[in-house]
């Protein structure tokens, strides 16, 4: 499934493209097109899940599609938001998913700690998105400085935790001055009995969406994070596979290259294992994941695309032997262990490069690990002997064997640029 399959206009395609987004997540597909449709929706999906563009992105289309406003204070779009961090990131992320539209579309985040007179001042020029906490915007409300009357659409984004922190009397009387007549969309991580009484109060109507929990939640996985370095991460595989009584293992890759030569490498030493990666024809996939499946073979190594969407039943345990890019995938990778009543475990290899990349992906999924080295295979932070031969003397003209050697050490270090 593409975004150009969720019917969206070349400015959306665009934001999408550069945002880098390959392929709508689990929410993205169902509720877009109920988005586009103009019907409520209620969403149980989480941080991580891509929920922010889920929104986001059909809202982009629609105010692009109204006539335009009757008074140039009007706002059109309104998203209410727990927490100050949070509407600053979705109000970045809005103008990101704007950038290419036709319309020039203007946002503001009103939060509390900040400068009140500013933000109304901002909405006296004239905005279309508001991103708000609950508090300032009733304050705003109460001043008379917001004109609602054009409202089209209201998002409550995380309405368990708006109401953990005991916004309900604010979301209430915020409601009660909102125009009827306009679209509606809660999305929320849990659904205990308040959030349910809310979304019966404001929502008419709703299409209601459940994201897998398994493809999301990380609760019953236990990561773990271990600092090695880039050419012992193999020998560091091989050591868990005979210590650890895993019976199936999924290891994640960066690229094709990559797949072809750890699952070769690891059959040669004794450990069976098969590649699935975007090269292979259908029949050598089928043949991949039925031997996987069928317990034929116990580790699979995998790129991220090729990966997407197969369905395994629940593994004992994930290596991220590459890191995935995005945070997102981080939670799918590891979201496919922990069966039923089991924890799964998850194993991310990091050494100095990726220990940067490692922290982004942290703050980015609101969790912090601690770091760990095995015996035998610590961190050292030396650059692998066979990169060494690469560079050639300067002056001196590479030889044959310097040739080889550097074809090799490439091969090696499994070129982490050749991606799918
Ligand atoms: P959210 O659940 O909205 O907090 O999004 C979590 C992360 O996933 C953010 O870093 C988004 O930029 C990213 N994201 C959202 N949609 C996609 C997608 N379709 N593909 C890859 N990453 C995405």
């Amino acid at each position: 499934m593409s975004f150009s399959s969720l019917e969206f206009p070349d400015y959306l395609l665009n934001a999408v493209a550069d945002l880098k987004y390959e392929q709508p997540t689990a929410v993205q597909l169902q509720a877009i097109p109920e988005i586009l449709a103009g019907k409520d929706v209620v969403a149980e999906a989480q941080t991580g899940t891509g929920k922010t563009a889920a929104f986001g992105l059909p809202i982009t289309k629609l105010l692009n599609d109204l006539p335009d406003k009757k008074k140039k204070i009007s706002i059109l779009s309104l998203v209410v938001v727990p927490t100050r961090e949070l509407a600053i990131q979705v109000a970045t992320a809005y103008k990101a998913f704007a950038k290419h539209s036709p319309k020039k579309i203007k946002m503001i985040s009103l939060i509390g700690g900040e400068s009140i007179e500013d933000q109304i001042r901002g909405l006296r020029m004239g905005v279309d998105i508001v991103v708000a906490t609950p508090g300032r915007l009733l304050e705003i409300i109460r001043r008379g400085e917001i004109r609602l009357v054009e409202l089209n659409t209201l998002v409550l984004d995380e309405a368990d935790k708006m109401l953990d922190l005991g916004f309900n009397d604010e979301l209430l009387a915020l409601l009660e001055k909102l125009p009827k007549g306009r679209q509606n969309l809660l999305f929320s991580a849990t659904f205990p009995e308040k959030v349910l009484d809310l979304s019966e109060k404001f929502l008419t109507d709703p299409v209601r969406i459940l994201i897998e929990k398994e493809s999301l939640t990380v609760d019953s996985v236990e990561q773990r994070v271990i600092e090695v370095d880039t050419d012992k991460r193999r020998p560091l595989l091989q050591y868990f596979l005979k210590s650890e009584e895993w019976d199936q293992v999924m290891v994640f890759v960066a690229s094709k290259k990559a797949a072809r030569n750890l699952a070769q490498k690891l059959t040669r030493d004794g450990f069976e294992s098969k590649a699935l990666h975007g090269d292979l024809d259908q029949s050598e996939r089928f043949e991949a994941l039925k031997s996987f499946k069928s317990k034929k073979v116990k580790v699979l190594v995998a790129t991220d695309i090729a990966a997407r969407g197969i369905d395994v039943e629940k593994l004992s345990c994930v290596v991220n032997f590459d890191l995935p890019r995005s945070p997102l995938d981080y939670v799918h990778r590891i979201g496919r262990t922990g069966r039923a009543g089991e924890k799964g475990i998850a194993l991310s290899f990091i050494d100095g490069e990726a220990a940067a990349h490692f922290k982004l992906i942290e703050k980015k999924s609101g969790i912090r690990l601690e770091r760990e080295q095995i015996e035998g295979f610590e961190y050292t932070g030396e650059i692998p002997k066979r990169m060494k031969g690469a560079a050639p003397i300067k002056g001196k003209r590479k030889s044959k064997k310097d040739k080889l050697r550097e074809q090799k050490a490439l091969e090696d270090n499994q070129n982490q640029q050749d991606s799918e």
